[in-house]
């Protein structure tokens, strides 16, 4: 046996021994009573939709919409969803040197989740160097090793503007509906703005947490108080910005 697996061996009986006094069964069983604990019976049923009523939490505060003629044009590809999975599809896409590309977002711009979520002190939770995609295509380094929000924006934006995305972008506007249309071959695109366009080719790439959802609160419908979505987070209200100094909120105190 050499040193290195002498040394090794010791370390392995701690392990044994470690694992005999870990009742793993039971150890499991804690965890399955808290999870069980945690997860309500309505599931997603508890929460309230921001629509009708509470439509204008989802409202966009970040940028203006503005009012434009339907499209009824054809494109080769249409890209649904301009968050990092439709900004790397769209440069890959630019890549592999396709032309005609139409990103489509109900969002105001570029960036997805990160477009949505400005609220105080969002960063990403793992290292930016894996988080964020093509850093040396953009060629950039995050600054910080969990990258604040707004840093991870703006490199949505440039990866937008490396890869000439914005060419062609139509923002503010939800797609609603896909039909193929077996004869044109061709997919016909339908959304909230009146569009009834066509693409050869579409890829959805819309994303798993963007629509807002309120917690189901008895009388949620009838406060009268200020109230917002962290997603829309309204900064007019509370002062301040993703680093902080709220100062709006001093005066604010619960009465
Ligand atoms: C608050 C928050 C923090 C997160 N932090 C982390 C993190 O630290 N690390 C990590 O790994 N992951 C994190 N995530 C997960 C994050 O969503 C993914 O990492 C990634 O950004 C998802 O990219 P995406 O392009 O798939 O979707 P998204 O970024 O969600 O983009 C989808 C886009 O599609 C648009 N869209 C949806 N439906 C339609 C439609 N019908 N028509 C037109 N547009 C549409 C949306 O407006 C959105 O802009 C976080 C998520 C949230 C919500």
């Amino acid at each position: 046996m050499s040193n290195h697996s002498a040394a090794s061996g010791g370390l392995s009986l701690n392990a044994g021994k470690r694992e005999e006094e870990l009742d793993a069964a039971s150890l499991r069983a804690k965890y399955k009573a808290e999870r069980d604990r945690r997860i309500r019976p309505d599931g997603a049923g508890q929460y309230l939709p921001t629509t009708g009523t509470f439509g204008y939490y989802a409202t966009d505060p970040y940028t203006e919409r503005t009012e434009r003629e339907p499209l009824t044009d054809s494109v080769e590809v249409l890209v649904i969803g301009g968050g990092f999975g439709g900004l790397v599809t769209g440069a890959r896409l630019r890549q592999a040197g396709i032309e005609d590309i139409r990103m489509m977002d109900e969002a105001g711009d570029f960036g997805g989740t990160w477009y949505w979520n400005r609220y105080p002190g969002i960063r990403c939770d793992i290292e930016s160097y894996v988080y964020l995609p093509l850093l040396e295509e953009v060629g950039t380094m995050p600054g910080e090793r969990y990258a604040p929000g707004e840093e991870i924006r703006q490199h949505a934006v440039a990866i937008a503007r490396t890869f000439d995305l914005y060419r062609d972008a139509v923002f503010h506007t939800r797609v609603t509906s896909l039909v193929w249309d077996e004869d044109a071959f061709e997919w016909v695109v339908e959304t909230d703005r009146g569009d009834r366009m066509r693409a050869r080719q579409v890829i959805t790439s819309s994303g798993t947490l963007t629509q807002p959802k309120l917690p189901g609160i008895p009388g949620i419908e009838t406060f009268k108080g200020h109230t917002f979505h962290t997603s829309r987070w309204d900064y007019g209200y509370t002062g301040g910005d993703q680093f902080g100094n709220l100062s709006k909120l001093g005066d604010k105190g619960l009465r």
